[in-house]
């Protein structure tokens, strides 16, 4: 295949696409993110994020915090420092392989006093050993020979940005800078957690290139400075290895983990570790790899998807989960949403449950957290935040800027009750797939348990009606604050509790043992889990009579319906006349909220109920998150609105290729990243599994692919599975019962189930 359809590109040097690109060529392995930022310009934001350090110190609230920039690589010709901003630029490419997880690129400038200058380089972070990564430079001096000077600095002056009120927070103190010889280290410590990060980089000329090396402390930057004689049209090669470790790493020094992983490093050479690194991706695509032929931009959009939701995934630490902006940028303060559950969770359960599993266990790991926000706010079980850092703690911010720029206070933190059975559905699918029965006993039945405990003591009676509501919400549709009965977090509650009562059901007959020591432990009897009966029978799901359009919630019909008219030149909706009314008090909505549930709880809506809501609800959707267009997409295919079914899927897989949401700077678009996931699998690949838990594909694909293909694991069987415009075909590694088009089939071992003459095709 194409090897192009491996690569993004960049070919035009504007500084003010910086902040972007740095979030595009992120290179990331789990444990943490290097933005792709330029060492040769100062427009943008640099950013190493390291998964789990986290820190209030002057911050609004708990951020992930900006850890020093090991990155800074300065050249100086004679004693002209380079400054692309101030260079004419002759050439500029940056290309991220995608397959290999390498960031190339090829710089050519010409300075200020005439000198040119070519800097070739690869950049990566290992995903074989997570604490490293490391640079291979080529400088070449076109037009000129004479002195140039390298200058290796890490620099921890760094500081966050904090948006209200605009300005830096310092979560890091220097404690110390160290000189390795050959190269320089840095510890910081973080001002109130006291989590303590090292970083450390050596570099090394290929021959004996580099002289005269001075070390110095200045401020809160280590440097080291090699003076170098070239000549011109001569290359230079010089190798830059990086490691990082942290407390969080270790109960000693972490200073000494990462002398002696330097050492190891550098006496294996960049190039083996550059292949370990090489051959873990060829592994992770041969599981994740999704093929569309017959349309170049998809594919490459596709992949960058999963490459990046890829690398912001570390199954060896379940203390972390996937932020909302990956580790990809300072957005959204490094928290953890619903985004992790509802939008990325499905891609790693059945590609990778491994990973998916850790997760979990990474909520699981917090729970105490979710506790202590329920007993907080005066309920019973876990209630877990709508915005997570390291302990399960409520992390929202208060405050924030609308669409304009004025300061707003923010109530998703007090009313974005949804999260918790997000979590618990989370828990479910997870086991629904892999029946890992193990983590379901342990650990996966408690949250699903307390979240329900927690539901049961967040409804309220009404006994006019003889009804449970759940009041002073915000649904997934964030255009409207504290309403009542929002049927997105009411049906998903009901869920829950209903699930709790049947996990406890299956505990007590699987380990008596386990159930009673769990029961208790939770504080909860079995006269309250009859209560748990009653509430969930009488949870109101507000309807609107006379058809089967569903009421995002309770009085939303009779505010002012106002709809979408027009569309920009991206497709996306423009906003219509508001005929003098504030946002909250029209019917126009930010992502979906009802057309959510139908897809999360999708075997409880019949086809014409899907059908109506979508119509219905679409017109009103301003997309106004990148949470939307997915959405959108896999309805859009299920209700057979192929046609908008796949822009939006093109918008979900360009969200920060074609930043179409104008803030890819800030960080990855991690939930759409796992939404293009979705799109491919469950919308055009049309996989779900239905209500006798059995594998289904009702595929639909565009006219031009010529085939789309994927691989999944379903409990433990590998399944290959290519649709094309003649024909479905399964291969899987065990014995499989799957539906296509609701009719049975079983699948053996290697052997190639081919299903002719396509439904879709009628
Ligand atoms: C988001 C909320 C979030 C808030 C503060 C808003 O833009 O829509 O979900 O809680 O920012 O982070
Ligand atoms: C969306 C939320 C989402 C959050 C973080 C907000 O804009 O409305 O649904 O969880 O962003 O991505």
């Amino acid at each position: 295949m194409d090897e192009k359809l491996w690569f993004v590109e960049q070919s035009n040097y504007k500084a003010y696409e910086n902040p972007k690109y740095e979030t595009v060529f992120t290179l990331a392995n789990g444990y943490r993110g290097l933005r792709g930022w330029l060492e040769f310009s100062n427009y943008g934001f640099p950013g190493n994020l390291i998964a789990g350090v986290f820190d209030k110190a002057d911050s609004q609230t708990t951020e992930l915090v900006n850890c020093p920039n090991p990155l800074v690589f300065n050249i100086y010709t004679e004693n002209e420092k380079l400054d692309i901003d101030r260079c004419v630029v002759l050439d500029f490419a940056r290309k991220l392989n995608m397959k290999e997880g390498i960031l190339y690129s090829e710089i050519k400038l010409k300075t200020q006093k005439g000198k040119i200058i070519k800097i070739a380089s690869e950049r990566f972070v290992s995903r074989s050993n997570v604490h490293r990564w490391g640079i291979r430079y080529t400088i070449t001096p076109i037009n000129y020979s004479g002195k140039l000077f390298i200058e290796n600095i890490i620099d921890g002056s760094i500081t966050n940005n904090e948006f209200e009120p605009i300005k830096k927070v310092k979560h890091l103190d220097v404690k110390k800078g160290y000189d390795l010889d050959t190269g320089i280290a840095i510890k910081v410590v973080t001002k109130d957690k006291g989590i303590e990060i090292v970083e450390g980089t050596v570099v090394r000329g290929i021959g004996d290139i580099l002289q005269n090396r001075k070390y110095g402390v200045f401020g809160e930057k280590v440097r080291e400075i090699y003076e170098m004689r070239v000549k011109e049209g001569k290359d230079y090669t010089i190798e830059k290895y990086g490691v990082t470790y942290t407390s969080r790493d270790t109960d000693k020094d972490p200073y000494y983990l990462l002398e002696e992983d330097i050492k190891s490093y550098l006496e294996k050479g960049l190039e083996k570790e550059l292949n370990l690194h090489r051959d873990k991706w060829k592994e992770l695509w041969d599981k994740i790899d999704i093929k569309i032929k017959g349309d170049k931009k998809a594919q490459t959009g596709i992949r960058f998807n999963l490459f990046q939701l890829s690398s912001s995934a570390y199954e060896k630490d379940d203390r972390i989960s996937i932020a909302a902006k990956g580790l990809h940028g300072e957005g959204y303060k490094g928290h953890v949403f619903w985004d992790t559950e509802i939008y990325m969770l499905p891609f790693f359960i059945y590609t990778n449950p491994e990973v998916a599993k850790t997760l979990l266990m990474y909520r699981y790991n917090t729970i105490d957290g979710a506790r202590k926000n329920a007993r907080e706010n005066g309920y019973e079980g876990a209630q877990f935040p709508w915005e997570a850092a390291d302990d399960g703690t409520e992390v929202t911010p208060k405050w924030g800027v609308d669409y304009d720029g004025n300061p707003v206070r923010i109530w998703t933190g007090d009313e974005e009750f949804h999260i918790s059975s997000d979590i618990a559905f989370g828990v479910w699918e997870y086991y629904r797939t892999t029946k890992d029965k193990d983590f379901m006993m342990n650990y996966g039945i408690e949250i699903v348990l307390d979240t329900s405990k927690f539901w049961s003591s967040r409804v309220e009676y009404n006994e006019e009606f003889d009804r449970y509501e759940i009041n002073m919400v915000i649904g997934p549709d964030e255009f409207h604050e504290h309403v009542n009965n929002n049927v997105y977090t009411n049906y998903l509650a009901k869920w829950n509790i209903k699930k709790g009562i049947e996990l406890a059901k299956w505990l007590k007959k699987e380990d008596t043992n386990i159930y009673e020591k769990l029961l208790n432990k939770l504080d909860i009897s079995e006269d309250d889990i009859n209560k748990w009966r009653e509430i969930e029978s009488k949870i109101y799901i507000p309807k609107d009579e006379k058809s089967k359009l569903i009421e995002q919630f309770e009085g939303y019909f009779k505010l002012k319906d106002i709809t979408i008219k027009e569309y920009d030149e991206n497709g996306m909706p423009k906003w219509p006349d508001m005929e003098g009314c504030k946002l909250g008090e029209t019917q126009l909505i930010k992502q979906p909220d009802v057309v959510m549930l139908m897809l999360v709880l999708g075997d409880e809506f019949d086809l014409e109920t899907k059908k109506e809501n979508y119509e219905y609800y679409e017109k009103r959707t301003m997309h106004k998150s990148s949470l939307s267009p997915s959405m959108y997409s896999i309805m859009g295919l299920t209700v057979g609105d192929t046609k908008n079914a796949y822009r939006y899927f093109m918008k979900t897989v360009l969200t920060d290729l074609e930043d179409n949401q104008g803030n890819a700077g800030l960080g990855l678009h991690a939930a759409s990243t796992g939404g293009s996931w979705q799109c491919a699998v469950f919308g055009f690949g049309g996989l779900y599994v239905d209500k006798d838990e059995c594998l289904s594909l009702k595929p639909w694909i565009p006219e031009k692919w010529e085939e789309l293909s994927f691989k999944i694991n379903w409990r433990g069987a590998i399944l290959d599975i290519a649709i094309t415009q003649e024909d479905i075909r399964v291969n899987s590694t065990d014995n499989v019962k799957i539906k296509v088009f609701d009719k049975e089939y079983f699948v053996e071992p290697n052997k190639d189930l081919t299903i002719k003459a396509l439904a879709y095709n009628n």
